[in-house]
């Protein structure tokens, strides 16, 4: 009885190693974006990577806007240099264009969640500036009834992801959006500002007095959203507030 229980387990062990194995090993890789076989997991075919912009220095000191030339150290851009934010810095991985819609947004709306590890190796490879000496990453929150819908929060599995990577610890549900706004796709600047006002809180016993923190999201358009949630955290005492997203169009509020 015993002895078969063993072989049992025994042969249950060899069957989930094979399963791995075929899961590691025999399938090809496939491009993140498109699903074209590759040589490493995790990675883009040569066309999607082709067509992809990924930020680099030297970029606004503030927004990480790339600029063409080098502008010296602690250059700003003219959205920067003429708008005041709650924020203090914020970075992004790539731009939201055409070309990056289907891999950003499978995160979001395909199910595609084994993107996310891949994403945060790029986020804390790209965020590095705003990750050293940083004490939490805050996902920006949905509100329960989306993430019922959606059954995970993209940002949250971003910042986990970000976490595995060797960045600060993330402060889950510390920040709450307490209302469901619409969707903002549609909507201009102005219009999503106001579509976010009054949204976030923080939870009650948490506290961010002093906390340097990074706001973490899928993607930064208008920014109307980060702007509300670094105002939010900046009232509730956050010594510094960055963001980091893993999109970002290519001039915020334009
Ligand atoms: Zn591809
Ligand atoms: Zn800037």
């Amino acid at each position: 009885m015993l002895k078969s229980a063993t072989f049992a387990s025994k042969a249950s062990y060899r069957l989930r190693r094979l399963g791995r194995a075929v899961v590691d090993g025999i399938l090809p890789p496939r491009c993140l974006s498109c699903g074209e076989m590759v040589d490493e997991p995790d990675a883009l075919c040569g066309r999607c990577w082709g067509g992809i912009t990924f930020f680099a220095p030297p970029w606004c000191v503030a927004c990480g806007l790339p600029f063409p030339h080098p502008m010296g150290e602690n250059a700003l851009c003219a959205a920067c240099a003429r708008e005041r934010r709650s924020w203090n810095r914020a970075r992004a991985v790539l731009r939201y264009d055409k070309n990056s819609r289907r891999l950003v947004l499978g995160l979001k709306h395909g199910d595609r969640t084994h993107l996310a590890g891949a994403f945060g190796r790029w986020m804390h490879r790209a965020g590095s500036e705003v990750l050293a000496g940083a004490d939490l990453l805050v996902p920006v929150p949905l509100h329960w009834t989306r993430l019922f819908q959606r059954r995970y929060n993209q940002a949250a599995l971003l910042a986990q992801a970000i976490r595995s990577s060797g960045g600060p610890p993330v402060a889950a549900d510390w920040l709450v959006r307490r209302r469901r706004t619409p969707a903002q796709g549609h909507l201009g600047p102005a219009a999503r500002e106001r579509n976010v006002r009054g949204a976030f809180a923080i939870r009650a016993g948490r506290s961010f007095a002093g906390k340097r923190v990074v706001i973490v999201d899928d993607v930064l358009t208008t920014g109307a959203t980060v702007e509300e949630c670094a105002r939010v955290l900046k009232r509730a005492g956050a010594a510094s507030v960055s963001v980091l997203t893993l999109a970002r169009a290519l001039r915020i509020g334009g």
